[in-house]
């Protein structure tokens, strides 16, 4: 299980229209993350006794630097989650930025060069895949095509970043925040629990992976924090179930990867 949380913040709000910068109750729900979820999270994670990853904007960084250095000083990792949570699209100039200007501020405001990515909004294109492995990331979880980690192809037939996919059943916003400017009811923790239960049992029986994407202002409000610790409570007694950081499942792929690589080259050897 590749446990990992997404550090929106006020860009969750802000990337789709930022004119809502000036609504400020819109904005507090982003607020929320700095002041309770992340605390109370890192909290959860310190009794679990589990690390994480937290793909965070840079502009969170920027805005909360205090919640940032928390998650940093408690071990788990940091990985890069755009800047302003613009979703990448192809040809345009914020594309670029957006990735140059969060690594800048993940290494000026923390001395963290991620070694993960993020889409914002879980969307990507051939430009964001180059540009990424130009950047030296080693690995990317935005993509929803399997649950087993694989290695992109890109378009000129070289070889891309891992890739560690996303799990849609374990995207908490699909269940709990119950979007401002949505209809939608919240979903009762037995309902998703019994999701999240029917996932891991099904995708470790296949020998697979499923990735969270868990974010601090939905899933550190009370009652949401009280499923995940159950649900959390309820992998972990599997025994079995490696529950780790983006960086420890990608390194484990590419130590297989080079390994298998090796024992190719030995057997084609004469
Ligand atoms: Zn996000």
């Amino acid at each position: 299980m590749f446990l990992s949380f997404d550090v929106d913040a006020e860009t969750a709000w802000t990337a789709p229209d930022p004119e809502r910068y000036r609504q400020l109750v819109t904005m507090s729900f982003g607020g929320y993350e700095g002041r309770v979820g992340v605390p109370r999270l890192l909290d959860l994670l310190r009794e679990q006794e589990l690390k994480a990853t937290f793909f965070i904007t840079g502009w969170s960084v920027e805005a909360y630097p205090a919640m940032a250095e928390a998650i940093l000083g408690a071990g788990h990792e940091i990985g890069h989650h755009g800047f302003h949570h613009i979703m990448p699209i192809p040809g345009d100039p914020l594309l670029i930025e957006e990735v140059d200007r969060g690594l800048e501020t993940l290494k000026r405001r923390l001395g963290v060069t991620p070694t993960g990515y993020r889409a914002p909004s879980g969307e990507s294109c051939e430009e964001l895949r180059v540009l990424l492995k130009e950047r030296g990331l080693l690995y990317s979880s935005s993509w929803r095509d399997d649950v087993r980690p694989y290695r992109h192809l890109l378009d000129d037939g070289t070889a891309g970043l891992i890739e560690l996919p996303v799990t849609m059943t374990y995207d908490d916003w699909l269940y709990g925040l119950s979007q401002r400017y949505s209809p939608r009811p919240m979903f009762p923790a037995e309902h998703v629990l019994s999701i999240w239960k029917d996932e891991l049992a099904e995708t470790r029986e296949w020998g697979g992976m499923v990735t969270t994407v868990l974010h601090p202002q939905v899933s550190g409000r009370p009652m949401r924090l009280r499923l995940l610790r159950s649900f959390l409570e309820h992998a972990r007694a599997y025994r079995d179930v490696w529950i780790a950081t983006g960086q420890e499942i990608a390194s484990h792929f590419a130590a297989c990867e080079a390994a298998s690589k090796a024992a190719f080259a030995r057997r084609d050897s004469p």
